[in-house]
């Protein structure tokens, strides 16, 4: 049974295998603060990976890895639900009942159709075009009253609640929950390549469950402030990368000395790189132990998300007899 906090938060993530720094402070880092606050749902979406994956093949290891991080990061499944989204089937039923008050011309004008489109016009799938569709289900199947979007996110979220609201109106029905927009600050983590957003497709990352040693040499890898060529050349830290992630996982006394130092050339940039490794190993040794610890019963890892299935299903099974009713649809005695 849930515990009312301020609400009811949901979100879900693809299931991409081992997390890396960008996922962790991109989602990861906000999930966890948000379990103080809120009675919180976290699903693995695995149905909206379909419509992109090229092999199903890694699906279950990357469940596993995805989840495994997520609750060596502070995920409490105690309170928190954390499920897969193919293990509680109403939020299909509930897709398609949505999509019956989707006007398809909306769909197909979503940027983000047009972006797939681009991306992957040889598999323009019909999941594709009803991608926000599902994702409207997710959320509006556990009621949630509100969901952590980034800036870049508020568009897909608008159009949930869109969804919700033609729901309501087509039935003359107030069954379901409009979700708000919880505004997230989501920063824009940058790959070791010190310009993309860092992504395990690009290989730019930094993965949480690393070795020290392998961190630090990814690490080492990081591009630097570009202009400054030489160890004698003052750098500026406002362009660098490593300074970005030192304001994040460093001491506030040791970064404002790396900043003072790095303008008068008085660090280097592989002694200021060594200084971040040691910070964010330092961060991370928690993580790490606790991952060890999970990994050592690869069962339980699968009996958290089995538990969070049972708790999920409770909540998606009531809502759905609300929605059928509200549509007028026979009901089983069952
Ligand atoms: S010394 Fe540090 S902050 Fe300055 S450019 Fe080098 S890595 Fe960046």
């Amino acid at each position: 049974m849930i515990n009312k906090k301020k609400g009811r938060v949901f979100s879900g993530a693809r299931p991409t295998g081992k997390q890396h720094l960008g996922n962790y402070l991109g989602a990861i880092k906000n999930y966890v603060a948000l379990q103080d606050e809120y009675d919180c749902v976290y699903c693995i979406v695995d149905i909206h990976a379909l419509t992109t994956v090229k092999t199903t093949k890694d699906l279950n290891q990357n469940t596993y890895e995805m989840a495994l991080d997520w609750l060596a990061a502070g995920i409490r499944p105690e309170e928190t639900i954390v499920f897969i989204q193919s293990q509680v089937p109403e939020v299909t039923e509930l897709h398609i009942f949505f999509s019956m008050v989707t006007p398809l011309g909306k769909l197909t004008d979503l940027p983000t159709f047009k972006d797939k489109v681009r991306l992957q016009p040889q598999n323009i799938n019909y999941g594709l075009v009803g991608y926000p569709v599902l994702m409207a289900a997710d959320i509006a199947l556990y009621k949630a009253d509100a969901v952590p979007v980034g800036v870049d996110q508020a568009p897909h979220l608008e159009f949930a609640r869109e969804v919700v609201r033609s729901f309501h109106h087509r039935y003359n029905t107030n069954v379901l929950v409009e979700p708000r927009m919880k505004a997230t600050e989501v920063p824009k983590v940058l790959g070791i390549d010190g310009m993309q957003k860092m992504s395990k497709s690009l290989d730019n990352h930094i993965e949480l469950a690393a070795t020290p040693e392998e961190t630090t040499r990814r690490v080492m890898m990081m591009v630097t402030d570009p202009q400054r060529k030489r160890r004698s050349d003052p750098g500026d830290p406002d362009v660098c990368n490593v300074f970005s992630m030192h304001k994040i996982f460093t001491s506030e006394v040791e970064v404002e000395k790396i900043n003072f130092e790095c303008r008068r050339a008085e660090i280097g940039c592989v002694d200021c790189k060594r200084l971040f490794a040691g910070s964010l190993n330092a961060h991370l040794g928690p993580f790490r132990e606790k991952r060890a610890e999970l990994a050592q019963d690869p069962g339980l890892v699968w009996d958290i998300l089995s538990d969070g299935q049972k708790r999920a299903s409770l909540i998606a099974r009531k809502t759905i007899r609300e929605v059928k009713e509200a549509i007028g649809l026979p009901l089983s005695q069952s």
